[in-house]
């Protein structure tokens, strides 16, 4: 079965020679030296002042909207991962969607300001994909409107935009570290910062809030384990060659659905992708659904990432209309990537689409893209 991704895993010897040193000092977890190896690691590798290596890639937004003190309303994407909206109703804040741009699929800046009440107070955006959102005027508007502005990294490890790390761009950005992603550590996630004061805050928060026998402030159990941190250790050290083979794979997707009516997010200028996912949109979406079924019979599982578009969650108490969102993610589909995907899979992947567009009634079919 080829599913939409696979994790990459060490040489066991690499990871078992790290181990090896936890089990000479019985230190597991509680902020071990290998949490504390791979936080430098990470922070030379991205050139952040602080990274923060926590338990996964969704308390990390909790603890950062509960550091700020944020309650109110807070304006977000409706194309994302739920766990981006998840945190805001878990925090008790109220997400408000802006809709997205249709080619980045990352927050429209443009409809950001009409959506400002008395009541918001931050903006939590997606750099969805590894794609760049319009940082420099979410910027600009947190400045005027004095908003807090939070960049949900989870999809952006290793892209790059304007020659620095997109998660070094903004006060405060996270990923994510699940085992799904294109750098991992089984469950895991940062905050990335160079704030001191966020960062202080932040670590305490991590721990419960208190440092022995000295309670500063409520907390939470954000904390990693030395197992995990041995696994983002030996993965970082392959970060270069998974993200090459992944460049490739996606290179030869586009070699083989070149001239096909299927349109692809395109990246503001001065980004270098990572090869983070690569998702298409069909012209319609019961092409999605007919093309799926074909992949599944060959037993290829691509995904529906995003679906539904997160303003249509059918536990929200209110919402607000996002068109762009809600068509993209009725008709956007991801392939499978991921490093040692054979170039004959993506092959046959790439004539399965083509055979379901091929018996579509190209008629009906908008001119397109790719
Ligand atoms: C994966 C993901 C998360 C959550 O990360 P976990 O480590 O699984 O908790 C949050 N936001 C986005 C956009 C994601 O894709």
């Amino acid at each position: 079965m080829i599913n939409v991704t696979k994790c990459f895993l060490p040489p066991m010897e690499e990871y078992i020679e790290l181990l090896k040193t936890s089990w000479d000092k019985a230190w597991i977890t509680n902020n071990g030296p290998l949490a504390q190896e791979l936080e430098k690691q990470l922070a030379a590798h991205l050139g952040a002042k602080h990274v923060l290596f926590c338990s996964n890639g969704t308390i990390v937004l909790q603890m950062i909207l509960k550091a700020y003190g944020i309650t109110g309303e807070v304006i977000t994407t409706p194309f994302s991962y739920v766990a981006t909206t998840n945190v805001l109703l878990w925090e008790n804040c109220k997400p408000i969607f802006v809709d997205i741009e249709p080619d980045s699929f990352c927050m429209d800046a443009t409809k950001i300001e009409a959506a400002i009440t008395e009541k918001t107070e931050a903006i939590l955006a997606t750099h969805v994909f590894g794609y760049p959102c319009p940082i420099e005027q979410i910027e600009a508007i947190g400045k005027k409107h004095n908003l807090k502005i939070i960049y949900d990294g989870a999809h952006g490890f290793d892209a790059f935009y304007k020659n620095k790390q997109l998660l070094t761009c903004g006060d405060v950005s996270t990923c994510s570290f699940h085992a799904t992603k294109l750098f991992h550590t089984v469950e895991g996630g940062c905050i990335v910062t160079d704030n001191d004061e966020l960062a202080a805050k932040l670590k305490l928060y991590r721990s419960f809030g208190h440092v022995g026998d000295d309670y500063f402030d409520m907390g939470i159990n954000g904390k990693n384990s030395e197992f995990h941190a041995a696994m983002g250790i030996c993965n970082l050290r392959h970060v270069p060659a998974i993200k090459e083979s992944r460049k490739q794979i996606s290179e030869l997707y586009d070699y083989y659905l070149k001239g096909l009516p299927l349109q692809r997010p395109v990246a503001v200028a001065t980004t270098i992708y990572n090869y983070a996912y690569y998702p298409i949109v069909f012209p319609t979406e019961q092409l999605l659904l007919k093309t799926t079924k074909a992949l599944l019979k060959e037993e290829i599982c691509p995904r529906r990432y995003f679906y539904p578009s997160l303003n249509q969650l059918p536990f929200l108490k209110d919402s607000q209309p996002c068109p762009v969102s809600e068509d993209i993610s009725s008709r956007v589909l991801c392939l499978p990537l991921y490093h040692d995907l054979a170039p004959a899979a993506v092959q046959k992947i790439c004539s399965i689409v083509k055979a379901e567009i091929d018996n579509a009634e190209i008629n009906s079919i908008p001119s397109l893209i790719l």
